[in-house]
């Protein structure tokens, strides 16, 4: 069973997803409940968007220098994106910019899970851990956070369970 990506969730609820990706239910659910995807499948619209995000909530953080979409994030091993810092001389000053990379899976999405992990990503550009502020950032940017990542959580146990089956992505 695929659960690995739903590790901390309360026992019955790992249990109610599990009877629902065995019943081959779990598809039928998410995209019911998201019907469709955002569209934004290139790295010039995903830059725009989570630009815009973080002049919304984020403004006086670090400068973003790319945000792209990347194929060679696993969807097992690394699912919720990454990010790095890139040091470069700029004169006699050390800037460091920011990159994020967001799993390639995410173009094929409803725009609630982009949002998610756009939001994940950036509370990096100012807590490190994920720890108690870093959640709280992530709420502040966008309230219904946990339950988006909860859902998300649940779309990458279903796309993990593909490998042995024939599943395919939903949105796609
Ligand atoms: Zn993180």
């Amino acid at each position: 069973m695929s659960i690995a990506y739903l590790n901390g969730y309360p026992p019955e609820t790992v249990q109610q997803v599990e009877s629902l990706l065995q019943a081959q239910k779990l598809g039928p659910w998410l995209q019911k409940k998201y019907p469709d995807a955002h569209g934004m499948r290139d790295d010039r619209a995903l830059f725009a968007y989570v630009q815009e995000l973080k002049q919304q909530y984020l403004k006086g953080a670090q400068q973003l220098s790319k945000v792209l979409y990347d194929n060679k994030l696993q969807v097992v091993k690394n699912a919720l994106g990454t990010h790095t810092t890139i040091s470069r001389v700029q004169g006699s000053q050390l800037k460091a910019k920011r990159e994020i990379r967001i799993a390639a899976l995410f173009k094929d999405t409803p725009l609630e899970f982009l949002r998610m992990i756009a939001v994940h990503e950036l509370a990096h550009l100012r807590e490190r851990e994920h720890d108690k502020n870093f959640y709280k950032l992530c709420c502040y940017m966008e309230p219904d956070y946990h339950q988006l990542e909860f859902e998300v959580r649940v779309y990458l146990s279903y796309l993990d369970s593909s490998e042995h089956g024939s599943v395919q992505r939903l949105w796609s």
